[in-house]
């Protein structure tokens, strides 16, 4: 398969299946903006759900915040998101195009007159190259100002720099310790794409962990092996997955040592988690930008000291592509083709198809009531009585649903269902009165 059909393909069958959905789609959609159709935002919530419980619900040292969107604009200031974080950026004066001055599509140097717009081909059109901030801007308060500027947080970590003491003092953390967030973030990127991997609105895990200086490179490696760890432990291929250790040209100004895991795409290689080691940039720039005390006091020591921070940032949507291209199979199955979507169980949105074999003998109203059983139990399920039971399962398998509960002749004598493996075909009798305990143990990986 050539790469972009995979993608092609993947975006394709996100689509026909409920997935994801081009935002505002009846409008033309709105340039790389997605919205998670009823499999996706499922798909979405187990991958949060999945990583919130290991950070904050199987440790004893981190805690959960939900910090606002909104924040006040000298936090801005302090992190260097005001002053740096900028791009270089071109226009076409021509076609009003804009595109990054590294963009490697120009021809020439931007601003030189011979230089040509790599859109509409004029020549001498491309303005030189000038800084423009990603941060998205709006207005608080009934008055276009600048006093009433604010941003939307191009990052969910300073919602916890500027909350740590509050945690630590309510939780009654000591050090080390960490404060885990789930939440929306908003970069205006000016060249977003590949689906969900690139995209302006997205969705950030973020982990910030606290450590005394010197025990942060300690933190980093215990940290670094713990995040790849997961993503083995969620079922994606090793042999897909690799470090990508930052060079000095390629670390942020915040940053002593910095990794990426990355993911092998269709489209290559790309970054989806990174594991940073901020030091203790971001509380001490907080403490002198607000001029409150961000010291820790050390009980046992009586020592005071700015907190080190190692950082790990997954990115939700990236993880949810990862996951979906992983997952995409094509097979051929006793002389037939099927596509399947192998995700991991515990992700999976639907986590069985129940059927009856026919619509008739009973068998609809034992699988209506093996349904109702799985659905008291919070068990997502999807009740399938149309067309083949072949057509039935290939519907299932593109959908990731693990299990296929099947309703047949034999049911009606001894009680039994069928349960089939999405993954490996297999077929098993299980009582019928005990499918709720079957799926409860398969699900708990
Ligand atoms: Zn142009």
């Amino acid at each position: 398969m050539a790469q972009s059909s995979v993608m092609d393909k993947l975006v394709s069958l996100a689509k026909r299946r409920g997935f994801i959905f081009q935002s505002s789609e009846i409008y033309g959609g709105l340039g790389s903006v997605w919205d998670y159709g009823p499999l996706g935002v499922e798909l979405k919530r187990n991958l949060k759900d999945r990583w919130w419980r290991s950070m904050v619900y199987a440790r004893d040292d981190i805690e959960g915040v939900d910090a606002a969107i909104l924040m006040h604009p000298k936090v801005w200031e302090a992190s260097g998101h005001v002053a740096g974080f900028t791009d270089p950026l071109v226009d076409c004066r021509q076609c009003k195009n804009r595109f990054r001055a590294d963009d490697e599509r120009i021809k020439g140097t931007p601003g030189a007159p011979d230089a040509q717009c790599p859109v509409c081909g004029s020549k001498g059109t491309l303005t030189e190259p000038r800084m423009f901030n990603l941060m998205f801007k709006t207005f608080m308060g009934p008055v276009e100002e600048d006093a009433a500027i604010v941003y939307l947080r191009p990052e969910t970590a300073q919602g916890i720099y500027v909350n740590y003491l509050n945690v630590q003092q309510s939780s009654r953390q000591k050090i080390p310790f960490g404060i885990a967030q789930i939440g929306k973030a908003f970069r205006n990127e000016i060249t977003p794409g590949n689906f969900i991997f690139r995209t302006r609105e997205f969705e950030q895990m973020e982990m910030q962990f606290f450590v005394k200086p010197g025990e942060d490179e300690h933190w980093f490696e215990e940290w670094r092996a713990w995040r790849m760890q997961w993503h083995r432990d969620l079922g994606i291929r090793p042999e897909k997955l690799r470090f990508h250790q930052h060079g000095p040209d390629e670390l942020a100004h915040y940053a002593k040592d910095a990794y990426d895991i990355e993911y092998e795409f269709p489209f290559g290689w790309k970054e989806f988690e990174g594991i940073h080691n901020r030091t203790d940039f971001d509380l001490s720039r907080h403490q002198e930008h607000s001029g409150k005390k961000l010291e820790y006091l050390d009980p046992a020591t009586n020592e005071r000291f700015i907190p080190y921070v190692v950082e790990t940032s997954l990115g939700a949507d990236r993880l949810a592509l990862v996951v979906l291209a992983d997952a995409y199979r094509e097979e051929a199955v006793e002389g037939e083709s099927r596509v399947v979507l192998k995700l991991h169980p515990s992700i999976a949105p639907i986590k069985a198809g129940v059927f009856p074999l026919v619509k008739k003998d009973g068998m609809p109203e034992v699988a209506t009531r093996i349904a109702a059983d799985l659905r008291a139990r919070a068990i997502p399920v999807f009740y399938d009585d149309g067309g083949s039971i072949g057509r039935r399962y290939r519907r299932q398998d593109e959908a990731g649903t693990p299990f296929g509960i099947t309703v047949d002749g034999q049911t009606l004598d001894d009680g039994t269902v069928t349960v089939r493996d999405r993954d490996s075909l297999a077929q098993e009798r299980v009582a019928s009165d005990a499918v709720v305990t079957y799926l409860q143990d398969h699900l708990a990986t």
